[in-house]
């Protein structure tokens, strides 16, 4: 999932790469597009130039080449709303093209000839988080209409019957091309704009101190809502996650409320999660080898690992594995157990992710780590899907970094 910004400022652009991490550069028609993380989100930062073609073939590219699920549009608007000052903010609701005029053949003014299209509706829940952030940094916020045309506007009449004919909030010259585009291709989008001029030329101002502070505002706002999109995707991932994680009462033990993630696996899209939750987190972290524990830590820990471009190394239960071993014992949740690893399986100082379904009372991972440790690995960390946080297997393995996805309480 990757969000594409396109900035029609410099001082805006910039601001972006000096924190886009990994950033990487790419060209295609005339523009230059620049992907890397921003807030930990996959994004690509392109500035589009000013008018409706220019926007509709960047967003286009955006789309096709760098395959984005979201848009963000932000730049500098005229003020059609009387009530909008300079340096006020417009996140759109929606946006309308004012220059698209076939009414001779009976359409309505704004409406793409030959089809239904006129108002073109941004993602609803992203103007409200936009609003909310934009009105929390204490900036005058409105959430309205945008109108977009290929005309500067500087006539107060125009401006006048502009706002009386189709209620835009402020008009430029790009957004409801974007919209438009992101419309026909089913991406949502969302347009952020800050008013520098009142759209009659009535004001004057320094124009290029001006766009200093929108770009900052504007930079500010979407480095916020992208923190923001990235907490709600996590949160959407986990519950989904959890969600499709069965339980079997008294499995394998009268007592034990087994957590059963072959449901979770079976899912197409249950599996690429974990996986891609795992993965987001330690792709930077330069991980040698991942270990899996047997059995389930096998499936999750290999498909990690060939994502990672690392290898695997099993950790399995006494007796399976073929050549010279050490071994480990452990108490269980039920029972006692062993597990071994080959002694050749890892190089002395390479860094080792250990991976586990589900934690419970901590014994299986903690005799993994004593393996691992005894082969001179060093664990970066110990991942698991599950935790059991009422059997304290955490307080077990205080001694690495530890990360769950999910718990279930109570049992
Ligand atoms: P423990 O050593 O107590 O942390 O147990 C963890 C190992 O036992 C993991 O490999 C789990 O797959 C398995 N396990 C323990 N308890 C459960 C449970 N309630 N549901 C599913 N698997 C469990």
């Amino acid at each position: 999932m990757t969000i594409g910004i396109i900035g029609a400022m410099d001082d805006e652009v910039n601001l972006y790469l000096q924190e886009l991490k990994n950033k990487q550069p790419a060209n295609h028609a005339e523009f230059q597009f620049f992907s890397g993380q921003l807030n930990n989100k996959e994004v690509i930062i392109v500035k589009s130039g000013a008018g409706k073609v220019n926007a509709a073939a960047c967003t286009q590219i955006l789309i096709d080449k760098f395959k984005i699920s979201q848009a963000i549009f932000t730049g500098v608007a005229g003020a059609l709303n009387p009530e909008l000052e300079i340096g006020d903010i417009v996140i759109s609701k929606d946006s309308i093209q004012h220059d698209v005029d076939s009414t001779a053949l009976g359409f309505e003014k704004g409406q793409i000839l030959f089809s239904n299209l006129k108002i073109f509706k941004a993602e609803e829940k992203l103007a409200d988080l936009a609003y909310k952030i934009s009105t929390k940094l204490g900036l005058k916020t409105i959430k309205g209409r945008i109108l977009t045309g290929d005309q500067f506007i500087t006539d107060k009449e125009k401006s006048k019957s502009l706002f009386k004919e189709f209620q835009g909030e402020c008009v430029d010259m790009e957004s409801a091309a974007l919209a438009h585009v992101c419309t026909l291709n089913k991406i949502p989008h969302l347009i952020i704009r800050s008013i520098s001029d009142k759209a009659d030329h009535s004001a004057t101002i320094d124009f290029k101190e001006f766009c200093k502070k929108a770009a900052k505002n504007s930079f500010t706002i979407v480095k916020e809502l992208v923190k923001n999109i990235v907490q709600e995707e996590k949160t959407q991932d986990l519950e989904y996650i959890k969600s499709k994680i069965r339980t079997i009462p008294n499995f394998p033990k009268q007592g034990i409320m087994f957590r059963d993630i072959t449901t979770l696996f079976k899912d197409k899209e249950g599996l690429q999660k974990v996986i891609e939750v795992f993965y987001n987190r330690y792709k930077y972290k330069k991980i040698d080898v991942v270990a899996g524990i047997e059995s389930r830590g096998f499936i999750i820990g290999g498909a990690l690992a060939e994502k990672l471009g690392c290898g695997f190394v099993p950790i399995r239960k006494k007796g399976k594995l073929p050549a010279e071993t050490i071994s480990q014992t452990y108490d269980l949740e039920y029972g006692t157990d062993t597990v071994e690893i080959h002694k050749d399986s890892i190089k002395p100082e390479s860094k080792v992710l250990l991976i586990d379904d589900l934690i419970a009372t901590g014994g299986t991972a903690l005799a993994s780590t004593q393996l691992i440790e005894k082969l001179g690995g060093k664990i970066i960390e110990i991942g698991f899907i599950i935790d059991l946080p009422d059997l304290k297997g955490k307080e077990k393995i205080t001694k690495w970094p530890v990360f769950t996805m999910v718990e279930f309480k109570g049992e």
